[in-house]
């Protein structure tokens, strides 16, 4: 027997699984999916078995027999199966990545064995992280009516404790000190008896916060939830891989609805995994599942320890969870027999990883659930253009809608004020008139307010304060972003670039503002404005959330039951406060640069805009109370503002869809993005340039008509932690195999220490 083992050593080059013979006395053991310990050269290495096979398979005929090696040892349990590692496999094709690092998605956190050197010796090291046990005292067999001998107080007082009911030694030993002893003669005499219980960590402090409101009633589905239910019971019974996309407003239900179509899953003996966008999974979220799921439900996110998520993941093999509840990551947790893959705000550019591999759930969650016969059920009231498109386009994709709130309340009214006009009339705060106005009504009502400062920091850009113009390229219709140093505004797709001008190119005005604002500033604006509202507004709670505020664990949290236990409040946060909040008692949502987003030079700019505003708008007016949006904005008139504002995404599409299509974006093409970084700059631009200059001759990039390739430009972040960034954009149609072209290319390619390339396929952005 053989088994094909991929090595535990991330580079691009050595992807391939190599073949290794399997001694007899582990043959009987399933091996896929376990880490293996190898010889390697004059080595040992740790991989991991992807697949085994007889001396039948053609595979067999072609080894020389004198060359191939024998497996050494076995290092730990099955981490994945045939499906885990059949995806590893696609992920490392379709993204160009290590192999190594696709099939380390499948294994525990921190659970991992490694081979070591250790004085000239190669040793097989267990890793730090496990199981960890509580020893627990319980009733023996000769416990009834036992009395122990006269003057042992210490048995006395274990032996009552424990009639008590079974207790942690370690509790006995807080109360009545050393307590091993006692417990080991009355273990002796069959009274007590001491066993190791596995203990599961973090599992408390992740439960169920009282401050925040979960109904574990089962509503009656509204007309429109129980039609998305229908399609989506169907596509599951098909068990073809269907994929359904619920467009629901905020507020629609579409929660209740994953719950339901979970509960048939189960019923037919399945299992389900719900993605959220990591910064979502907060306790109020999980706890809507384990209200109707109880003890079936396992949580995966990057915010818990180690040794929470080891054991989750233990939990989750044990086959004791039915239902994962995560992070990205939970698409990789070896849950049985999934039945159905949920992704909530499908829409979050956080599905994709940012480091190798650089995948998106959402389409590893297809292929996945394809390859089971499971059913995808993607949920946003703002879809991505992609799975709009993907619904139009393929027969396995279908649409539902939810065009209303679930307890029949309406949408916010969005109002957008213009701030060029503000600073035209001589306002010049960064909060609007109707906005300090609506903040005053609401906070003397004792409501609660959300701001949201649409932050990238990054990239600044101008803006003209009169007539709200921003500099963009002619040809890539992104903003041009602004380079304090050396005054000049860049386009970061073509190169385009050009000094800062000194005046507005359209209007001519000199009010040329270099725009981006922290939140810090914001905060400090927001309470000398509440102050001066007057003394009695002196109890009003401003609360910031921000990459800054939320850096520990449980801050985020912290902050939002702060919020909650306020009397009157303002929440001011980025991005990360536009997602699942549900407060009953927030009336008010102000945007207060809605331009952030519209003007990042990034070709998803308008969409993502439209999201942002619809997304932070939903935190408005859930419960009785009427809320109210207000958006300020230079540029008021823009699709992408007038159709969140009118809740019409059909404005947003009409101008989008054609400009994509003209200039060659997605969906209508597919990309990758080729990232050259190192820490000198002037390495990085010749390793940049010459790599294109390779790709074209060994590929004939330039004469292929089905691929377009642009000249190697800096990036829009052109250093980031130290890292200087340039980049190759590649774009083709979406049916050709973009990977396939390119994947022998960088396999054989020579890599450098000082100056690194990354290929990004599928980018959520260029920047
Ligand atoms: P979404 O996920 O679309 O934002 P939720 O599932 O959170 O919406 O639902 C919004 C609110 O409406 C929740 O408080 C939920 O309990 C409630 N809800 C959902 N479905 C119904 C229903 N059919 N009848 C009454 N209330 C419902
Ligand atoms: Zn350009
Ligand atoms: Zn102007």
């Amino acid at each position: 027997m053989f088994a094909s083992v991929v090595l535990d050593i991330p580079t691009q080059s050595l992807d391939a699984a190599f073949t290794y013979a399997v001694p007899a006395e582990i043959e009987e053991l399933d091996l896929i999916g376990r880490a293996v310990v190898v010889p390697f050269g004059p080595r040992r290495a740790l991989g991991f078995v992807l697949d085994v096979f007889g001396e039948e398979d053609p595979r067999a005929s072609e080894l020389n027999p004198t060359k191939i090696k024998e497996i050494f040892e076995v290092a730990s349990q099955s981490f994945f199966d045939s499906d885990g590692a059949a995806c590893a496999q696609f992920m490392a094709h379709y993204y160009i990545a290590p192999l190594s690092s696709c099939v380390r998605l499948f294994t525990p956190p921190g659970g991992v064995p490694k081979v070591v050197q250790r004085k000239g010796a190669w040793v097989l090291e267990q890793p730090v992280i496990g199981e960890v046990d509580d020893r627990w005292a319980t009733l023996g067999p000769k416990a009834e009516g036992f009395v122990p001998r006269k003057g042992s107080y210490k048995q006395e007082a274990v032996l009552a404790a424990v009639r008590k009911g079974d207790v942690r030694v370690a509790e006995l030993t807080a109360e009545f000190g050393a307590v091993n002893s006692a417990l080991s003669a009355l273990e002796k005499k069959g009274v007590v008896r001491v066993e190791n219980r596995r203990r599961m960590r973090g599992v408390s402090d992740a439960s169920e916060s009282s401050v925040f409101r979960v109904d574990i009633e089962k509503p009656q589905l509204n007309e429109e939830q129980q039609n998305a239910l229908d399609v989506i019971t169907a596509a599951f019974n098909r068990r073809s891989g269907e994929v359904v996309l619920v467009d629901g407003v905020t507020g629609s239900g579409k929660t209740e609805v994953y719950l339901r179509i979970i509960e048939e899953v189960l019923n037919q003996g399945k299992n389900a995994i719900v993605l959220v966008p990591e910064i979502s999974l907060t306790p109020q979220t999980v706890a809507r599942f384990r209200g109707r799921f109880g003890n079936q439900v396992a949580v995966m996110h990057s915010r818990m320890s180690q040794g929470e998520r080891y054991d989750q993941w233990d939990f989750i093999r044990s086959g004791a969870a039915r239902v994962v509840v995560g992070a990205r990551s939970a698409l990789f947790t070896p849950l049985p027999n999934v039945g159905a893959i949920i992704i909530d705000e499908e829409h979050e550019g956080s599905y994709k990883q940012d480091s190798q591999p650089r995948y998106h759930a959402r389409d590893i969650a297809c292929w996945q659930a394809r390859r089971k016969g499971a059913v995808v059920v993607l949920g946003s009231a703002t879809p991505s253009l992609e799975a709009l498109h993907a619904c139009e386009a393929n027969a396995h994709w279908h649409q539902v809608t939810l065009k209303n709130r679930a307890n029949q309340k309406p949408l916010p009214k969005i109002a957008v004020v213009d701030m060029a006009h503000e600073f035209n009339v001589g306002h010049k705060s960064m909060f609007s008139r109707p906005l300090i106005e609506a903040l005053k009504n609401e906070l003397s009502a004792g409501r609660k307010a959300v701001l949201m400062l649409n932050q990238r920091g990054f990239a600044k850009f101008l803006l003209c304060r009169d007539c709200g113009f921003v500099p963009t390229c002619d040809s890539c219709s992104t903003s041009l972003t602004y380079h304090e140093n050396g005054g000049k505004i860049v386009c970061h797709h073509c190169g385009h670039t050009e000094l800062a001008p000194a005046a507005c190119s359209k209007c001519g005005s000199p009010y040329l503002k270099k725009f981006g604002a922290g939140t810090q500033r914001v905060e400090a604006e927001l309470k000398a404005l509440i102050s001066g509202f007057g003394e009695d507004f002196s109890d009003v709670a401003i609360i910031r959330m921000d990459a800054d505020t939320t850096k520990t664990k449980g801050a985020h949290q912290k902050l939002l039951e702060e919020f909650v236990q306020a009397s009157r409040a303002v929440l001011l946060g980025t991005q990360m406060i536009a997602k699942g909040l549900d407060f009953d008692d927030v009336t008010l949502v102000g945007v207060i640069n809605a331009d952030t987003t519209l003007h990042l030079p990034d070709y998803r700019a308008g969409e993502r805009t439209f999201d942002l505003i619809e997304q932070v708008a939903g935190r408005a007016g859930r419960a009785d109370l009427p809320g109210r949006v207000i958006v300020q904005t230079y540029d008021a008139t823009v699709p992408a503002i007038q159709a969140a504002k009118n809740y019409d995404r059909s404005l947003l599409l009409e101008d989008e869809l054609p400009k994509r299509e003209l200039l060659g974006y997605p969906p209508y093409v597919r990309m990758a993005n080729i990232l050259v970084w190192g820490e000198d700059e002037s390495q990085v631009k010749a390793a940049a340039q010459e790599l294109y200059i390779q790709l074209d001759q060994a590929l004939g990039l330039l004469d292929r008509e089905e691929v377009t390739v642009l000249p190697a430009t800096p990036c829009v972040l052109s250093k980031l932690k130290k890292m200087h960034r340039w980049h190759i954009v590649l774009s083709c149609s979406p049916e050709y195999d973009l990977p396939g072209l390119l994947e022998p290319f960088f396999r054989s390619r020579k890599t450098s220490d000082s100056v690194r390339v990354s290929i990004d396929v599928d980018p959520q952005n260029l920047l």
